[in-house]
């Protein structure tokens, strides 16, 4: 077999192993064949110890598997892992590093193959393979090793999150705290229950969960496999005439799968155990899965597919019944699941809702955003999280740090109840600055706006004093209906917005679909979204859709006058004018049709795309305002996907050169007499935002949870000591100092606590 196929087998293999244990068997015992070795061992490194423990091995003493290990700085093992690179020797043991280990029953192996096996830039243990032949590993062998211990890096990194080395499916240890890092996604903190969101139809996804009712679980599953027997009898026949009678024999085959004495007598035997039908269904369908993905018999491979067919037949039909409408959402629920997308979000009693965790996602990921407008505290690219495994367990969710704390000790518990009545007595004391302006003590004046999504936004938003809507999110309420709403639809979600805030300026963003935002109803798939069809690309390829967005916001804006429209992902002059172009038809449409004058509303450019920064003064002139999608801007500038937690760390807005083009927005859009608002994430973080006040931005908009903080760091910090701070954080070149400087700054003014509690260690 070539190469590729055979690392494509070991992968998954290895991805199909019942417990971590199995999986480094599988590892070495494939590679030791697939390579021609005598010798293939996995070493991990122990944190508590700092040793490297032999933990699989093919061909040394199985007797030694767990108890041989070597310092971290010991043998080629130590050495491979200092050095970070794999280790390539032919004479092994005349290597003044080499450490002969009688325990392992190791003849004189003398050519010695090893590759750091890393995870997140650290050394989790090595994979090495040795043979008595005198001979160099040549290239090829060295890249199929490098690449093995890549993959095997996740599933080490993952059993080590789940309880140091231990099998990853046995259920969690009663009574002991497990700690999850991620990213902060909306800060705050919670202690509540997890709810495992998963999407419909993904087995895989399906959390374990313990049967209330044994016999109602039964039920459901055999009115489930009926309905799925009756579903391929009638495929069987539909296909009477397509298919020869022999290829037919598969829905015979399905029949018998579905028996008592086959599948469904196993899964019945799962819900005898204790899990609900579909946690049931979703063991009994891994476990044949792996044991097929073990045979290399082609036809057996091939029913594989068809077993993993059935059950997700049988689960369609469980789900059906379940109705996720019925499900039980606690008081304090915390949504965990590999992803939540925001409609998924949306689509849940957000009054029950306290926190949410997802193992994929970045801060400013869509659902991030939306999370945060509601004051969700939220944690987001939790890779290491047994998903399936928590639902309906304790979780206190710190998304200050970006942590997760899985059934915390009673202790930890009141620590954090301490934590949550010191941020309780901060934000009553953040209520001083309701009504207060943004205005710094020595007297520069900035708007505060919020940004708007759910009807809810807007009251949180008046309640804490904005001075208007810098953004309205109008995909948000695309993305809650089946269907694109109509322009009356429309009309009148706009004009609730408009009426709330008149005679305030509410700054309606045209339909920003496409990357990260899609609708359920206009699915997009691309290669590359982020860089596809977006924002003001589609909708001037539809100008349908358009027009009635536009048409409906003018007829909403009647008798107020306080609309503004903003153009999202604009790359060219060509687009702005396209879209004037529209906007000006849809006043005359409108004018006409109700028979009133109709003003031309405000119209503004957003600034998400690098080559708007450069352009901004020919753009700006085409339009009333500008105002700059950072959270775009900086995924751009940086050419780092804001949803991607593997470059999380990289997607910053202090790098230098985000912090730079923004200053050239402010300069220029000033330059030609162009008002120029903030409204990504940055506006509403209190330490970037005294950077943008002391650059001049004229308005800053942001989530109604942070309008009081910003508000009173403006409020505290005098403009010429913002703009001394800005100065000199515009010489350095590093985004890590550039934040520790504004954080410096912050504590100095005692304000560190806007940003992350006191009692905080
Ligand atoms: C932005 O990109 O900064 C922005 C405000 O738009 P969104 O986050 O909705 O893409
Ligand atoms: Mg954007």
């Amino acid at each position: 077999m070539p190469m590729l196929e055979e690392l494509r087998k070991i992968v998954q293999d290895v991805d199909s192993a019942p417990n971590f244990t199995a999986a480094l068997d599988i590892m070495v015992a494939s590679v030791r064949k697939t390579m021609g070795t005598e010798v293939c061992s996995v070493y991990l490194l122990d944190d508590k110890t700092n040793r490297y423990v032999l933990m699989a091995t093919e061909g040394l003493n199985p007797e030694s598997i767990g108890v041989v290990s070597l310092a971290w700085n010991e043998g080629l093992v130590g050495l491979c892992g200092a050095r970070e690179e794999p280790i390539n020797l032919d004479n092994a043991s005349a290597h003044p590093k080499y450490h002969y280990l009688p325990e392992t029953g190791e003849e004189k192996y003398n050519s010695f193959l090893g590759a750091p096996i890393m995870h997140r830039r650290k050394v989790l243990g090595v994979l090495v393979v040795q043979q008595r032949d005198q001979r160099k590993f040549d290239e090829s062998e060295e890249a199929f090793l490098v690449t093995l211990s890549a993959q095997l890096s996740g599933v080490v990194a993952h059993a080590k999150a789940v309880g140091a080395f231990e099998t990853t499916r046995t259920a969690p240890r009663a009574n002991v705290t497990r700690m999850f890092s991620g990213i902060a996604g909306a800060t705050g903190i919670v202690i509540g229950r997890a709810v495992v969101m998963y999407p419909p139809a993904d087995i895989d996804s399906v959390p374990d969960r313990i049967a209330e009712d044994t016999d109602e679980e039964i039920a459901l599953l055999q009115q489930a496999l009926e309905a799925v027997r009756h579903d391929v009898a009638e495929l069987n026949e539909k296909m009477a005439n397509t298919l020869m009678p022999e290829e037919r024999a598969l829905f015979d085959v399905y029949l018998r799968m579905l028996d008592d004495n086959a599948l469904g007598g196993e899964i019945v035997e799962r819900i005898v155990a204790g899990n609900w039908a579909q946690g049931a269904l979703r063991e009994v369908i891994e476990e044949h899965m792996q044991a097929f993905a073990a045979m290399d018999d082609p036809y057996l491979r091939e029913r594989m597919a068809d077993v993993r067919d059935l059950g997700l037949r049988i689960l369609a039909h469980l789900q059906k019944q379940d109705g996720s409408s019925l499900r039980d959402f606690p008081e304090k629920s915390i949504l965990i699941g590999e992803e939540i997308t925001t409609a998924m979000l949306v689509e849940t009693p957000l009054d029950k809702i306290a926190g949410i965790v997802t193992v994929t996602g970045a801060a400013n990921s869509h659902m991030a955003i939306v999370a945060r407008a509601l004051g969700l505290p939220t944690v987001v690219g939790v890779s290491d999280l047994p998903v399936t495994q928590l639902d309906d367990t304790e979780l206190i969710v710190d998304a200050y740090q970006g942590r997760v704390y899985v059934q915390p000790s009673r202790q930890l518990r009141t620590r954090y109840k301490d934590i949550i009545k010191e941020e309780q007595q901060l934000v009553a004391g953040l209520e001083a600055y309701k009504d207060l302006p943004a205005e710094t003590p020595d007297g520069h004046r900035v708007a505060l706006y919020v940004n708007t999504g759910l009807m809810a936004d807007v009251a949180r938003g008046k309640e804490r004093g904005a001075e208007g809507v810098g953004l309205y999110r109008t995909e948000i309420p695309f993305m809650l209906r089946e269907r694109f709403p109509g322009e009356e639809e429309q009309r009148g979600i706009y004009r609730q917005q408009l009426e709330a805030f008149s005679p305030r300026p509410v700054t309606m963003r045209t339909l920003d679909i496409g990357g990260d935002k899609d609708l359920p109803y206009f699915p997009i798939k691309e290669d590359n979204p982020a860089l596809g069809w977006r924002g003001i690309r589609i909708t001037l390829d539809h100008p349908e859709i358009f027009m009635v967005q536009i048409r409906a916001m003018l007829k909403a804006a009647i008798g107020f006058d306080n609309l503004q429209v903003m153009l999202p992902m604009i790359s060219s002059v060509f687009e702005i004018e396209e879209a004037l172009h529209l906007i000006h038809r849809a006043v005359m449409e409108v004018q006409e049709e109700e028979g009133v004058p109709i003003a031309m509303p405000r119209v503004g450019v957003m600034v998400e795309v690098p080559a708007t920064v450069l352009q901004i003064a020919d753009m700006a002139q085409l339009v009333d305002f500008v105002s700059v999608g950072s959270n775009d801007l900086t995924q751009y500038m940086l050419a780092v996907d804001r949803n991607n937690t593997r470059v999380a760390d990289i997607y910053t807005p202090y790098h230098p050169s985000v912090l730079r083009a923004l200053q050239i927005v402010v300069d220029e859009a000033h330059r030609v007499g162009r008002p120029v608002g903030i409204c990504g994430e940055m506006a509403g973080d209190p330490a970037t935002a005294i950077l943008l006040v002391a650059m001049g931005f004229d308005s800053l908009s942001m989530s109604a949870s942070n309008l009081l903080r910003v508000r009173k760091a403006i409020r505290t910090i005098p403009f010429i000591q913002a703009r001394s701070l800005l100065e000199q954080v515009m010489q350095v070149d590093n985004a890590a100092v550039i934040k520790s400087l504004v954080e410096f700054e912050l504590e100095d003014l005692g304000l560190m606590d806007l940003i992350r509690p006191k009692n905080k260690g």
